[in-house]
């Protein structure tokens, strides 16, 4: 009798210990919760621990402890954190940094722009950016005169728009012994005015001269790009990155480690295996804030340029079908087996039609000589796929690692360079899904827009920049809302073998979610551009939360 009582006390003991620790720290409660879980679609409130999801469901009183912050989301609209499949993230966070000259519509604001901006500046550094579009204010083409009264000492560069000219200041050219008797170089252009004077303004390989003096980016610079690409990325509603990023990004990232307020899969570049190998042998891979376990390599170059390595020949220029940018395929190759040997994901970028076939072809083959594992191997892009090639994606668990904004911008042009046959396959969102591939999406900021709820509405509309396709550009590749969410979340865990602790909202699960102040699923597709992100939550913390008018 007595050894029952105890028994029974222990248990109860127990149940209400247990019952202590599942305590929420704090309650999300009273939200319109699309979880993206398929045994509970939809939630009221997500009970939080530490980094945890307690639980999401309709009832959060369990979870409510004397200690529970209560959180009220106002009925507003919930999903799972954005996770951006293909970023380069420290690239983005300089261009945030630096001075931007895309609106300038006249003369007196481009002087007046930098004017500003140099006050800011601390001595010895340059002023990079530009983007400016002399086409904006006429074409009068800006010179050193126009700014080097109050830039002085401080060198400036500043590319145009297409990157093929660039004004540089007096220092500038001072620095680079750019003086009257120079000569062009190879493929460049020095503009003079009347006297022989260089005017400030270079065009194409004139403007490396200037690039190789420009000092490389310090650590402190490093670090400040990275947190400004963050602050950015959270006001998007994006709680992870994969990062196709260089050594230099990788090493920022690992400084940075603990200070991160977003999560990042860091992906090196292929020629850098060997010590992301030793790396991995050394540090395992990472953790649920920064991991490492792939390899970004590129086969070809892109549709803009017509480096694309199509099957056929471009429609405007036929004696080319792109090219293969990839230094070497035999040592591409090489490296992608080393890769797999060790165990890491490749992500290997291909745009036309014969680089995926390519691409495809090598992952089938790899598979045979190593084996079966579970790979997930991906294809960054994938934007031109023949009809033939599509099944082979989910045949081959191959992760279509897509990216919406470019539509946007592609679709305006894209006729211009391919014919019909190939634009039919060309982003394919809605016939890979169907065939059971894993669909994820990205950006490739800051190539294209970081916002997901436009790559979120792209995916949806197939709307293009120019306007011209207010029905879709070829509209029976729209998808639907839920399905660009799942897209944005869940299928991008997948893509970075994180599908148990990301993705969606539910228990058991890493508490990464977005509060938006519409319902996306709910409203006609052209007001997603007008939702905002109201808060970001990465690992059950605010990182950001939108001011609200009154505050
Ligand atoms: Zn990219």
């Amino acid at each position: 009798m007595t050894e029952r009582i105890i028994i029974m006390t222990l248990l109860l003991l127990f149940s209400t210990s247990c019952e202590w620790n599942q305590f929420a720290d704090k309650i999300y409660y009273n939200g319109n919760i699309w979880t993206g879980n398929k045994n509970r679609p939809s939630a009221e409130f997500i009970a939080v621990k530490g980094e945890t999801i307690l639980g999401a469901g309709s009832n959060y009183k369990t979870f409510r402890g004397p200690e529970t912050e209560l959180i009220d989301l106002k009925g507003q609209f919930v999903v799972p954190g954005f996770i951006d499949n293909h970023t380069h993230f420290i690239e983005g966070g300089f261009q945030l940094m630096r001075l931007d000259l895309r609106a300038v519509d006249s003369k007196e604001e481009f002087i007046s722009r930098i004017k500003k901006y140099v006050q800011d500046i601390p001595k010895g550094q340059w002023i990079l950016g530009g983007k400016w579009d002399h086409e904006m204010w006429g074409g009068l083409l800006p010179t050193k005169d126009w700014i080097d009264s109050f830039t002085q000492d401080i060198p400036v560069f500043l590319s145009r728009l297409d990157g093929h000219m660039a004004l540089a200041n007096s220092k500038a050219l001072e620095l680079v012994k750019i003086k009257k008797d120079t000569p062009d170089p190879p493929g460049g252009l020095i503009e003079r005015d009347e006297s022989g004077e260089p005017t400030g303004i270079l065009r194409d390989e004139a403007i490396e001269l200037i690039r190789d003096v420009i000092p490389d980016k310090t650590y402190e610079e490093m670090d400040a790009a990275l947190n400004k690409s963050m602050g950015y990325a959270a006001s998007l509603g994006l709680t992870q990155i994969h990062d196709m990023c260089s050594w230099d990004d990788f090493e920022t990232y690992v400084r940075n480690k603990d200070q991160l307020s977003l999560r990042i899969y860091a992906i090196p570049w292929y020629t850098h295996y060997k010590e992301l190998i030793d790396y991995k042998k050394q540090h395992g891979i990472g953790d649920d804030w920064l991991r490492w376990h792939g390899i970004k390599a590129m086969l070809d170059g892109s549709l803009g340029s017509r480096t694309a390595w199509m099957h056929e020949s471009y429609k405007d220029d036929p004696n080319t079908t792109g090219l293969v940018v990839s230094e070497d395929t035999l040592t591409l190759r090489h490296i992608l087996r080393k890769a797999d040997e060790a165990g890491l994901q490749m992500a290997v970028h291909a745009i036309g039609t014969r680089a995926n076939e390519w691409v495809l072809d090598e992952f089938e083959a790899i598979e045979k000589e190593h084996g079966k594992r579970d790979r997930r191997s991906r294809i960054e892009h994938s934007q031109h796929l023949m009809p033939k090639d599509i099944n082979r994606f989910s045949k081959n668990g191959i992760t279509a690692s897509m990216q919406p904004p470019h539509l946007y911008d592609d679709g305006s042009w894209a006729h211009k360079r391919v014919r019909d046959n190939v634009l039919k396959g060309t982003y394919v969102f809605r016939t890979l899904l169907e065939s059971g591939a894993n669909v994820t999406f990205g950006s490739d900021w800051p190539v294209a827009s970081l916002d997901p709820l436009m790559g979120i509405y792209t995916a949806v509309t197939r709307h293009t920049r120019d306007g011209k396709n207010p029905d879709g550009w070829y509209p029976d590749e729209k998808i639907s809302v839920e399905d660009a969410i799942r897209c944005y979340t869940i299928n991008s865990a997948y893509a970075g073998f994180q599908e148990e602790k990301l993705g969606t909202i539910e228990a058991g699960k890493l508490a990464d979610f977005v509060v938006l102040s519409k319902n996306i699923t709910a409203i006609e597709p052209e007001e997603i551009l007008n939702t905002k992100v109201v808060r970001t939550v990465v690992g059950g913390k605010d990182v950001f939360v939108k001011k609200e008018k009154n505050e």
